[in-house]
Formats: C-alpha cells, sequence, structure tokens
C-alpha cells in the first residue's frame, strides 16, 4: 500500500492548516521533553513567532535508563493542548504503549511511534485504527526496507496518513550519536509515496550538527524537518546537547529559506 508503484503522486497529510508532502518544508518543533508550563510555553511561542508549523514535546519518554526522567503523562499531553489553544500549532507527541493511545489521541493532532517502537507491531496497528496521522520514525538499526513494512502494518488498517521520519542508525561511526542516512530520503521517494521528514536533532545529538544536516536535509529533498528546542538547553531533562535555543532556531529558519530557494 506504500510503495511508489500503487500511487504516483506523493501522499499529502493535512493537520490543521499545514499540508505535509505538498511543496512547502514543514518544520515541525519544540523540546525534547514536556517539563513544565513556563518551558514549554515559552517554546511554543518562540518555535511559532520563527516560523514553526507543529509543535512537539514528549508527554510520554522512552529513556535508556529507567531512572531518567520518563515525563509528566496526562498532564504533558494537557499542557500540550494548552499550548496548542495559545499558539495555534497543531501537536505531534509520542505514544509509547497501545495502553495509551486512545488517551494521547485524545490530545494531539499527530501520533509519534519513536525509534524504539518501529517494529512494535501492535502499536502500529492502534496507531493506524486511531484514525490521527502517524509520524513513524525509523528504527535504530532499521533497514529502509524494514522501516517501510512498518508503515505498511498502518496503512493496512486503511489510515493512509503516515509521516516517515529518518532519524539517523546506529553504525560502527560513533563520534555522534548516530549517523544520518541522507541517502534514505531520495531512496524512500524512490520506493514510497509516503513523504519524509528529517530529524537532524536525534540523528547527531550535537547542537551544532543541527543546522549543516537541516540544510542537508532540505537540500536532498526531505518534505520536513523535526528538530528540537528547548529555552535553556543546559538545564534540559533530557537531549539538551542537542537543542536550540529559540535565538538559533529563529537562525536556522533563515537559513533554511534560502536553501529552500535554492535548490
Ligand atoms: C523523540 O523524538 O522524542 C524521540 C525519542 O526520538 P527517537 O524515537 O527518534 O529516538
Ligand atoms: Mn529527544
Amino acid at each position: 500500500l506504500v510503495a511508489r508503484e500503487v500511487k504516483e503522486e506523493t501522499t499529502t497529510i493535512r493537520v490543521g492548516d499545514v499540508v505535509i508532502g505538498g511543496p512547502e518544508v514543514v518544520v515541525i518543533a519544540g523540546p525534547c521533553a514536556v517539563e513544565s508550563e513556563v518551558q514549554l510555553l515559552t517554546t511554543a511561542k518562540a518555535v511559532k513567532e520563527a516560523g514553526a508549523h507543529l509543535l512537539r514535546g514528549g508527554a510520554f519518554k522512552p529513556r535508556t535508563s529507567p531512572y531518567s526522567f520518563q515525563g509528566l503523562g496526562l498532564e504533558g499531553l494537557k499542557l500540550l493542548a494548552q499550548a496548542r489553544e495559545v499558539t495555534g500549532l497543531p501537536v505531534v507527541t509520542e505514544v509509547l504503549d497501545t495502553r495509551d493511545v486512545e488517551l494521547v489521541a485524545r490530545y494531539a493532532d499527530v501520533l509519534q511511534v519513536g525509534a524504539r517502537n518501529m517494529q512494535n507491531f501492535r502499536l502500529l496497528q492502534e496507531v493506524g485504527q486511531s484514525g490521527k496521522p502517524v509520524l513513524l520514525k525509523r528504527g535504530l538499526a532499521a533497514t529502509v526496507e524494514e522501516w517501510l513494512l512498518a508503515a505498511e502494518y498502518i496503512a493496512a488498517t486503511g489510515n493512509q496518513q503516515i509521516i516517515l521520519c529518518e532519524r539517523g542508525i546506529r553504525t560502527y561511526e560513533n563520534s555522534l550519536r548516530n549517523t544520518l542516512d541522507i541517502s534514505a530520503v531520495p531512496l524512500v521517494k524512490e520506493l514510497s509515496h509516503l513523504p519524509i521528514i528529517v530529524d537532524p536533532s536525534h540523528a547527531t545529538g550535537n547542537q551544532r550538527m543541527v543546522l549543516p544536516l537541516a540544510r542537508a536535509a532540505v537540500a536532498a529533498g526531505a518534505d520536513g524537518l523535526m528538530i528540537e528546542v528547548h529555552p535553556d538547553p543546559a538545564r534540559a531533562l533530557s537531549d539538551g546537547p542537542q537543542s536550540l535555543t529559540p535565538a538559533q532556531f529563529s537562525r536556522l529558519m533563515g537559513e533554511l529559506r534560502r536553501v529552500a530557494l535554492a535548490v
């Protein structure tokens, strides 16, 4: 169902007034995790001001250590809904477990399936059946074929509103958090009609790498970007080292306009 052979034109996904898969590069921005009302609203207003199209923020966080901050859960979802109310930005947030799909779908505009859950097939079916658009991240060590087959699980429920997100894969190269597979962008475009976005924040884990790789993603033909932004990265409860300040994010948005005009 997701193969390019079955559909010539790229699938477009409408979320509020935003169209993903259309001519415009769509930017999803916000903190890694929802931490507090002040932190989220400050970030949401700043990214809106800078030109972001959607707000991200994790309420349920898939942390490597069980002792790390796990997210605010329902309280985080409520804050996201409040931030949408204030800024008008639709909300993207991760759902970790089949038991939470209904709850998260009540608050979010787009359900995110994270890298660690890319092959959680029951979760894929549940988010598919929610009827909401789904942002499907590539698994930490997934091939493009495995990723597209995961998307197929969602599509098989009758829900074709799927946004693929390349977020770096684990390779022998360990100087950055992951290795961004930029070639996945044109490859996925050849193999599938689904839109594909790039997350240079998780791909690199390094704030200084985000802008150059965001440029590369747009130049390679990505339909959008996901960027982590935090008002005070040094104090972030998760992923501070890869988070941009609002000022850095605003500069990135300006740079992207230049790249988009050049390609
Ligand atoms: C995230 O986007 O919040 C996240 C946890 O990313 P990933 O699943 O790509 O690691
Ligand atoms: Mn993160």
